[in-house]
């Protein structure tokens, strides 16, 4: 059975693969590989389980096949939850991974609560509708400046707890192991595998 994940980033469709492995039992594919003129579907809701929902849903009833979705962003406490949804266009439409980072560290500034939380909200569905909703965090704090120079969008500025340096300056497998998206894909394996068993255990 085919698995099309909601979006055309091939990077993002690559670690999806990875972490949901070889073994189970679904063909994983991007929606370029599947429908080329299914336009960008927007991410205006105001939650992100709202959002990968949404995708999710649409995508699976215009292919008729199952599809995951997901979206993500980072929480601030001391900023009552922002940039959270609006994580990828903080400092507005068009700016840069760097104007968010610089936008967050200035309303961070005399700030001494710097706990933040990275979410990913993966959701599940096939042509008659939602599936399931799964969701994975990775808590820390922000840092005072940016460092490092791996990863993408807020690593730069975001310290997980129990480590003394931030996303953007630890390997890509070393996030891979913590990050919040890793989290939620291991609970969507789970969610993949038990909806196909209970294709499998369908009466006749
Ligand atoms: P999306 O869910 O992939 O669309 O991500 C939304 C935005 O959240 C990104 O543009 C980033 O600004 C931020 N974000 C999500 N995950 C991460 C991460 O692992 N590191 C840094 N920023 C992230």
């Amino acid at each position: 059975m085919k698995l099309v994940i909601a979006s055309r980033n091939s990077k993002k469709v690559e670690e999806i693969s990875r972490i949901l492995g070889k073994r189970l039992g679904v063909e994983v594919c991007s929606l370029v590989e599947v429908d080329e003129s299914l336009p960008e579907i927007e991410e205006d809701t105001d939650t992100f389980q709202g959002n990968a929902v949404k995708k999710a849903v649409i995508v699976a009833a215009k292919t008729g096949l199952l599809c995951l979705a997901d979206d993500s962003g980072l929480e601030v406490f001391a900023l009552g939850g922002k940039p959270g949804v609006y994580s990828a266009r903080f400092a507005g439409e068009h700016k840069s991974d760097k104007d968010n980072n610089r936008k967050l560290l200035e309303l961070m500034l005399n700030k001494s609560d710097r706990r933040a939380r990275f979410v990913c909200y993966i959701a599940l569905a096939d042509r008659d509708g939602l599936v399931g909703l799964v969701s994975g965090q990775v808590k820390g704090r922000i840092a005072f400046r940016p460092k490092g120079k791996n990863g993408f969008g807020y690593d730069p500025v975001f310290v997980p707890y129990g480590y003394d340096k931030t996303f953007a300056q630890l390997s890509s497998g070393e996030k891979d192991k913590i990050s919040h998206r890793r989290r939620a894909l291991v609970k969507a394996r789970r969610m993949i595998k038990d909806y196909l068993v209970s294709l499998d255990s369908l009466p006749l």
